[in-house]
């Protein structure tokens, strides 16, 4: 019966009614990918860039980052792989970043905001990025933090003349899908104009949960306020997907939460199209896909929207 749980987990998943909701893993190394492989991920919905970059005085050149996200997209063969840059700050500082103490790091100069203002390092990762795309069509890029148009737009920008330098060096180079963490609830307000602009969201529901309920994700005395699954980040979620589907873009959620089984059914009635989860959860996750039926998940979802307290919404899950 193992065996069987385990071809289960290797197929793809679609709903009773037939749609099909793309399950995917969550890598923090290259040694994650066998393992994401191995337990039925079907691509991976987040790398986080983070780990070559945390164990050394230096950052890792374009050369050692075009090898590795080489190496990433090509262990997942022809699956889609999206490799998000470098979100470090909060609580992952880097020396050779200098950041100066913050009193508030979490809402200080992290992910997307520190690589616009150190933009030598970021050039780095981008050339790689853009590299690794020409030898890897599978290849998709995604920017975490984002709360801003101009943010975004500084980094399309950047991306692009990045791109423009290494065709001008007649190095390969090719233009990825792009994509942006929505975890910033100035991102939720902004979702409509940032759909213009990307090929797919991805929400953070990590980091968008702890920044509506204003509650450090790591605080234990506000731990009650730190869930997904409270009515007011479920409407935000909600808000999202909204504006992806009016933008014609893809939705998908690679926080916690998309590896709860108790909330897939929630979450396919909200209309998301990916869930990217850590690798272990894919097999109970595939199994709540398949026992979902959108009418009724969209039914649960407009129910579980209604509720005014995060008690009404697990009663209702
Ligand atoms: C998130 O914020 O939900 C997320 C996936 O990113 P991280 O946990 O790496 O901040
Ligand atoms: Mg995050």
């Amino acid at each position: 019966q193992g065996e069987q749980a385990r071809m289960k987990a290797m197929e793809k998943a679609c709903t009773l009614d037939g749609r099909a909701v793309e399950i995917n893993a969550n890598l923090s190394s290259l040694e994650d990918a066998g393992q994401a492989l191995a337990l039925g991920a079907e691509g991976v919905g987040l790398v986080r860039s983070e780990f070559l970059f945390m164990d050394s005085e230096q950052p890792p050149s374009e050369q050692s980052q075009f090898e590795t996200y080489c190496q990433i997209a090509q262990a997942l063969g022809d699956k889609p792989v999206i490799i998000r840059t470098l979100d470090i700050g909060g609580d992952k500082p880097l020396t050779y970043l200098q950041q100066g103490e913050e009193e508030n790091p979490f809402l200080g100069c992290r992910g997307l905001r520190l690589c616009l203002q150190n933009v030598d390092v970021f050039r780095l990762q981008l050339n790689a990025l853009l590299r690794a795309r020409a030898k890897c069509s599978n290849l998709q890029v995604m920017f975490p933090m984002v709360a801003t148009m101009e943010e975004l737009n500084q980094a399309k920008y950047l991306l692009n003349s990045c791109y423009e330098a290494l065709q001008h060096s007649g190095i390969p180079a090719v233009m990825p899908k792009i994509g942006i963490m929505i975890e910033v609830p100035a991102a939720v307000a902004n979702a409509r104009q940032l759909a213009e602009e990307v090929s797919f969201f991805s929400i953070g529901t990590n980091d968008l949960t702890q920044y509506v309920m204003a509650a450090d994700r790591g605080n234990d005395r506000v731990s009650y306020l730190v869930s997904a699954a409270q009515p007011a980040v479920l409407r935000m979620i909600e808000q999202t997907a909204q504006a992806a589907h009016e933008a014609g873009i893809s939705v998908g959620i690679c926080g916690e939460m998309a590896g709860d089984p108790k909330l897939t059914e929630v979450l396919l009635g909200m209309g998301v199209n990916e869930l990217s989860m850590s690798p272990i959860r894919i097999a109970a996750v595939k199994q709540a896909v398949r026992a979902t039926e959108s009418k009724s998940a969209r039914m649960q979802a407009q129910e579980v929207l209604g509720a005014s307290t995060l008690k009404q919404v697990m009663a209702l899950l």
